[in-house]
């Protein structure tokens, strides 16, 4: 037998309310500008509670009139579009070798993207969190200064996160068990909005799936040859029982592969991680010692391929088709609309794209057309922009902002 503790009616209520105010807020982000008559016929509302909803969400600066108006028989409609200039959700990302911080306004616009430079696994988990509310705390400020207030932050780390914001194992940055939501609140002196951490994979396809060619697509897949895979399915978030899935890193690819961290052999992040692809491409690369900042060499790769370097080209098909297996494997399992290559991969998308497909189309089961395989273009800062938007989550749920 089910034991039933009854809500009050008030406060089922104003679970409607919040929930009406979600299906307003959404329409008008999917259809923008649109009238209040709009928002009711497409909604199922009554006029009178979108006016009501609407005068609501207009007092609290989070919809507001554009003063243009539509002509219709009777009167001229106004219409409404979402206020950008009251709130925005603050992402960061702790990269190996970068911090970045997105702000993103109740519209979707994006206020500032900074970066900097720094190696989060040299530096370690304390120096790192001071790094980043650093950050943080420049980016709170500019956007203050602006008049607006911060109603969240959502850090992007590579590797899994549990409820509590704690890092159990990241070893892209040596961290094991890092309770990094409570450093930073800490750091930040409790700053008086909800601090959240995710994976980053996880926020990079959300950003997917809000921002850039494949915002909507309900199937979808984020790589960033990263120890995990950003999994949307039917429009939401496939996070697994205990949040952990999507974890395709030591997915094995070549049983007589290259030694991975993880102690076994040919995993696919030992075959198309970012370090593996600059030791494998570029040899020499590693002379200096580690390398630590990416960037410099990814583009060397680039320019080799764009000059038509054998060895280079034939090193990038070799790691399309590796990576080909493993999106055949997520195919199979996910049937999913689009795969989506972010980071590196998507750097390297114009020499790796069609050995990929060329794989998808020998090995997958599924019948055509086949899945698209797409090149990312929000960049590196994908993960701190889905960052970004999740810490708008609440309102866009239809809670109304405490300030
Ligand atoms: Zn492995």
């Amino acid at each position: 037998m089910i034991s039933i503790d009854r809500p009050s009616r008030t406060a089922d209520l104003g679970d409607v309310r919040v929930a009406n105010r979600a299906a307003v807020l959404r329409h008008v982000r999917l259809h923008a500008p649109c009238s209040r008559a709009d928002v009711a016929a497409r909604t199922g509302l009554n006029k009178a509670t979108v006016s009501s909803l609407v005068g609501e969400l207009i007092e609290h600066g989070l919809l507001r009139e554009t003063g243009l108006t539509e002509n219709r028989v009777g009167r001229p409609a106004t219409m409404l579009v979402l206020d950008g200039s009251r709130y925005v959700g603050l992402g960061l990302r702790i990269g190996a070798d970068e911090l970045v911080v997105v702000a993103v306004d109740v519209a979707g616009e994006r206020v500032l993207t900074w970066r900097r430079a720094f190696a989060a696994a040299t530096a370690g988990p304390d120096e790192t969190v001071a790094a980043l509310a650093a950050l943080a705390r420049r980016a709170i400020n500019r956007v203050t200064g602006t008049g607006r207030t911060v109603l969240g932050l959502t850090v992007g780390v590579p590797g899994p996160v549990d409820a509590d914001g704690v890092v159990p194992a990241a070893p892209v940055l040596g961290w094991r068990g890092v309770p990094l939501a409570a450093a930073l609140r800490r750091a930040l002196r409790d700053p008086g909005f909800p601090i959240g951490v995710d994976t980053d994979a996880n926020l990079a396809v959300s950003a997917e799936l809000r921002h850039g060619p494949y915002a909507g697509t309900a199937d979808l897949v984020h790589l960033t040859g990263g120890p995990t895979a950003g999994v949307v399915s039917g429009g939401r978030l496939l996070r697994g029982g205990r949040g952990f899935a999507g974890e395709i890193g030591h997915l094995p690819v070549l049983p007589d592969g290259p030694a991975c961290g993880c102690g076994r052999r040919g995993c696919l992040a030992a075959l198309v991680g970012v370090d593996a692809v600059v030791r494998r491409l570029l040899p020499d690369a590693l002379q200096d010692g580690p390398v630590t900042d990416h960037l410099p060499e990814i583009e060397r790769i680039q320019a080799l391929a764009r000059a038509g370097n054998d060895p280079v080209r034939t090193g990038l098909t070799e790691v399309g088709r590796q990576l080909g297996r493993a999106v055949c494997v997520l195919v199979d399992l996910l049937d999913p609309e689009v795969v989506v290559l972010g980071g590196h991969l998507a750097a390297l998308a114009p020499w790796l794209l069609p050995a990929v497909r060329a794989e998808l189309a020998d090995r997958t089961l599924a019948p055509p057309p086949v899945v698209r395989v797409e090149a990312s273009t929000l960049g590196s800062e994908a993960s701190a922009l889905g960052g970004a938007t999740a810490a708008l989550a609440t309102v866009e749920a239809g809670h109304l902002p405490a300030a």
